[in-house]
């Protein structure tokens, strides 16, 4: 969702931050002198200093410090998303020996992107990197690539839907937070009035009295009901919470669980207060990688995790959790006929498939029922290549449209995407529930009848202006758990009560809501629970006892018992949505 474009743009449909201070106008744009937009990277924010850095920093310390086993651990991975790389990554770190299987012969999972017959890319998701993702932005220095992130304007810009072609603007002064938050929503007048802003104010006062304990327990009330609660005008959802819901889970403030707007404003807004100077204020930058997520992301943790004893193999769908009498895992059944054996095993698939993939002696279990309670919500990628360059703004941008979320004309924010000129507009579309199973035609012409709105002087949905080259829709039907009031707890932790068996995965339970930041933390707190209970030990003898074949045994081809074919048809359209 990022922009990397060289020199200057200019006729953006962007107002500018004064005229964004300034009393609302329905002058339009050309009146007023459009802004100037300056296409170019900010620098590298100094995250280094902040706590939360530290604190993944110190994780990470400890995962690569862990005692060295006896033994290294094969653990097999089933997943090749963030996660599960992640938790490869630092497995490998810590001495031991992943083995990731993954189901399709893409890296990424929700990250994944492919190349079409033009070579342009296309993505399952359009993305963005905060920088209150101290995880990633500790990954990124580890492994020497953080020069690929391409850091925007410290902004928060919104499509104003009753004034097309116009925008509104949210800029955060380089002070720490939340005062820079603070001042870029006071400064902001024509979104929310003052009365607004202040009963806003006064219904946030819990959070930031009680922290994330409170933000926690707001869980069994959706956004709607909890700013009904608190006395916030419904103006406020309208204005600013339908397109948040819409851009943190893909749903509606009617459905999403208040936890994850406090969360999220929680890691935004994160105070320089306290014992220790956090020195954070950069949570709420954004950047867009400077390319295709499986190449510049995925390959350079594959390549890590394998100049350390680890491996990948593509094309390796799990079929089948076998275990041994005591219910502990034995091995994998994948749908190729093969069985891959390991000491301990990690699923880092999405919770839907792990569902289906639960063996009948888990179901029962309290730990693994709980999955029941969390289910993919659907969403849509669209991208439309256009004959010409739209007016161009070089960062994410919040349609606040009926059908639409945030969307980003690519070949201004992403380098390997750059057209000077031609637009290839990447849009989320969501929620998709109804669209979901329509045919990509219809969805595109929906699409363009929002970019009408969007793009008044350039886009009409006839293509008599801009005309569409070519475009490409990327639908996953269950992508994301979906974030409805009382989730929380239903989102397992990292170990199970099987001794050989794990969890990864953005669902799994961490503080970073479903995120490559969460995805990424799963694989380093998965590692941790592996740590703390194997490194010490290395391969026990009831380790061993369980599981007779262990590392030298690696892939065998063999038999196990069959699940139906139509379930693993299943898995595969739920895991990628392609
Ligand atoms: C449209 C969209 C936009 C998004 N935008 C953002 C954003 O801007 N910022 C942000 O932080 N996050 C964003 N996200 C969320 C983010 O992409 C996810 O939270 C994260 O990538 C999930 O990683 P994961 O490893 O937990 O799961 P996944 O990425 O789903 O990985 C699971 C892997 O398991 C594999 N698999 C499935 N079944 C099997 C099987 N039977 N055998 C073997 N392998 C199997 C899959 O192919 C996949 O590779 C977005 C997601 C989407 C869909």
């Amino acid at each position: 969702m990022q922009t990397a474009m060289r020199g200057q743009a200019s006729g953006s449909g962007c107002t500018s931050g004064r005229q964004a201070r300034g009393h609302w106008s329905r002058r339009s744009v050309r009146e007023r002198g459009a802004l100037r937009v300056v296409a170019k990277d900010y620098p590298t924010p100094d995250f280094q200093s902040s706590d939360t850095y530290q604190e993944a920093l110190s994780l990470s310390t400890k995962l690569r410090n862990a005692p060295r086993p006896a033994k290294p651990l094969r653990v097999v991975i089933a997943g090749a998303g963030l996660a599960g790389l992640s938790a490869a990554k630092y497995l490998a770190d810590a001495g031991h020996h992943p083995v990731v299987l993954e189901g399709r012969d893409v890296l990424g999972g929700k990250v994944a992107a492919w190349k079409d017959e033009d070579g342009d890319w296309y993505e399952t998701g359009l993305h963005i990197f905060f920088g209150a993702y101290p995880n990633i932005q500790n990954l990124f220095k580890e492994l020497g690539i953080q020069d690929r992130l391409q850091w925007k304007e410290h902004s928060m810009i919104f499509a104003m839907p009753d004034a097309p072609g116009e925008f509104s603007r949210f800029d955060f002064p380089e002070l720490p937070a939340p005062w820079n938050g603070i001042i870029a929503i006071l400064r902001n007048n024509q979104m929310l009035s003052w009365p607004e802003k202040i009963r806003f104010a006064i219904g946030l006062l819990p959070a930031i009295i009680f922290g994330q304990r409170y933000c926690e327990e707001q869980d069994e009330l959706t956004v709607t009901e909890w700013m009904r609660k608190q006395g916030v005008p419904d103006r406020v959802n309208e204005e600013v919470f339908i397109a948040m819901a819409k851009a943190l889970n893909f749903i509606n403030p009617d459905d999403l669980s208040m936890t994850v707007v406090l969360t999220a404003l929680n890691r935004f807004l994160q105070a320089s207060v306290g014992p220790r100077q956090s020195g954070e204020q950069h949570g709420s930058k954004m950047a867009f990688l400077d390319g295709a997520p499986p190449e510049r992301l995925c390959q350079p943790m594959v390549d890590y995790f394998k100049a350390r004893g680890g491996d990948l193999m593509f094309n390796s769908r799990v079929k089948q959790i076998v275990l041994n009498d005591d219910k502990s895992v034995k091995h994998l059944a994948l749908t190729n006929g093969q069985t891959v054996e390991g000491d301990l095993y990690i699923s880092a698939m999405p919770v839907d498939i792990m569902k289906i993939l639960m063996p009948d002696p888990w179901a029962s279990m309290p730990y693994f029922k709980q999955l029941n309670g969390l289910e993919g919500v659907p969403v849509i990628n669209i991208h439309i290549w256009f004959d010409r360059k739209l007016t161009t703004v070089d960062h994410l941008l919040f349609s606040r449209s009926p059908l639409l979320s945030v969307y980003a004309d690519m070949s201004t924010t992403c380098k390997e995407y750059a057209d000077d000129k031609k637009s290839m507009l990447e849009l989320v579309f969501a929620p998709a529930k109804e669209w979901i199973g329509r045919p990509d035609e219809e969805i595109i012409a929906a699409t363009m009848t929002e970019l009408e709105r969007l793009f008044p002087t350039e886009v009409r949905a006839d293509q008599s202006m801009a005309k569409i080259l070519k475009y490409k829709v990327v639908k996953t039907p269950l992508s994301v758990y979906k974030s409805t009031a009382g989730r929380e707890k239903f989102r397992p932790t990292q170990r199970s009560p099987i001794s050989n068996f794990y969890l990864a995965g953005d669902y799994t339970k961490q503080k970073y809501l479903a995120s490559m930041e969460g995805a990424v933390f799963s694989g380093k707190l998965v590692t941790e629970a592996i740590v703390e209970d194997w490194s010490a030990r290395g391969v026990t003898s009831s380790a061993a006892s369980r599981q007779p074949a262990l590392a030298a045994a690696g892939v065998v081809a063999g038999s196990a018992a069959v699940i139906g074919a139509a379930l693993v048809a299943a898995s595969g359209a739920i895991a990628g949505g392609m």
